[in-house]
């Protein structure tokens, strides 16, 4: 894997950072003295290991910069002091005076200080390239945590089963879905559908062939759905789709498609075995006052599945259809 290192600093400076550095290709080595231009390079792609010329404007703010990015914080970040200054001071003063420089370095942000003294090169080449390694040995390690930490998020957001995101990801996702409608004034829709009379399909040819059913079907949804949309899986034969970007008359129009691809065409579990199953579905659309969680969303969702299997099940009801019928059976 390849590693990035950014030199904030003058080529001067540069040239006198050991061979192993500054012969890097330019794929993996970057060279910059601009403050500004620098923070916009770390953000554009992070390197792994900075090197900072201490006497260059901007420096010291870059170390202390670094660590205020909670994103970044993990760039392992060398500060080599080249101010004459503080070479002066060191070589008049001693061990105390370079203890309580380091000290000030670590608390400004940087995570190692090297001086840089002409008159024992060597030594600073060999802790140059121990902090590298140190560095990159950090880089590695962040990486495969991070990595770890995509395979554990997908495991626990992910139903086994049926591999459709599982409800404890619809609780993360849907109140930023609502944040996000509400922030771009854009309109968002929830179908809830659950599939009818499963049990039976379970009580007749056992779970295994429940099983495979609900695998099936979940293809089928997957399959059925635009790009923007997502299914997850709400519990055991119940499914949400959430859409974006989608007004209640769209969602109407999606469900009542996934009602038809469900009901129309049979589901081979294996050569000798079709099933035939329906789903009811119920649709909702996010409103001015709901809740920023999205209970009342899913609830009036809910509701409607609640109508669709109470009026004979197979069929899409909306949340406009049910405050029709309430507001009639309040009339009559
Ligand atoms: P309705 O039309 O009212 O929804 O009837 P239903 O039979 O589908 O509803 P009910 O809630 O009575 O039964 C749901 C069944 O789904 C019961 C449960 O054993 C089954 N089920 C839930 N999760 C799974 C699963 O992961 N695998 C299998 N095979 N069955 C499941
Ligand atoms: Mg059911
Ligand atoms: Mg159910």
């Amino acid at each position: 894997m390849t590693m990035t290192i950014l030199v904030f600093g003058s080529y001067d400076f540069l040239r006198k950072l050991p061979d192993q550095i500054h012969k890097r290709t330019t794929d993996n080595l970057v060279v910059l003295t601009d403050f500004h231009q620098a923070v916009s390079q770390i953000q554009i792609a992070s390197p792994d290991v900075i090197f900072v010329q201490a006497s260059l404007k901007g420096g010291i703010e870059l170390c202390g910069w670094l660590k205020e990015q909670t994103q970044l914080s993990c760039i392992h970040c060398i500060l080599v002091e080249d101010r004459p200054q503080q070479l002066a001071q060191r070589s008049q003063n001693g061990c105390e005076w370079e203890f309580e420089m380091t000290a000030t370095a670590l608390h400004q942000g940087a995570d190692a200080y090297i001086w840089q003294l002409p008159t024992e090169e060597m030594a600073t080449h060999r802790l140059i390239l121990g902090q590298l390694t140190v560095g990159l040995r950090k880089a590695q390690k962040y990486r495969d945590l991070i990595e770890k930490n995509h395979i554990l998020s997908a495991i626990a957001l992910a139903d086994s089963l049926t591999d459709l995101n599982n409800r404890r990801a619809l609780e993360w996702d849907l109140p930023r879905q609502i944040t996000k409608a509400r922030n771009q004034n854009i309109p968002l829709s929830l179908v809830i559908l659950d599939v009818d009379y499963f049990k039976k399909v379970n009580d007749q040819y056992g779970h295994l062939v429940g099983d495979r059913l609900l695998q099936l079907l979940c293809t089928r949804l997957r399959h059925n759905l635009r790009s923007q949309d997502t299914a997850f899986r709400y519990g055991g034969e119940e499914f949400v789709v959430l859409l974006p970007h989608t007004t209640a008359e769209e969602a109407l129009i999606v469900a009542d498609r996934l009602n038809r691809i469900v009901g129309e065409q049979p589901f081979s579990i294996n050569s000798k075995l079709i099933i035939s199953v329906t789903i009811s579905l119920g649709v909702a659309c996010l409103e001015a006052d709901d809740d920023e969680k999205g209970i009342g969303l899913l609830h009036r969702a809910d509701q409607c599945l609640l109508a669709a299997k109470a009026s004979g099940r197979n069929r899409v009801i909306c949340s406009h259809q049910l405050s029709q019928l309430s507001s009639l059976e309040a009339v009559s």
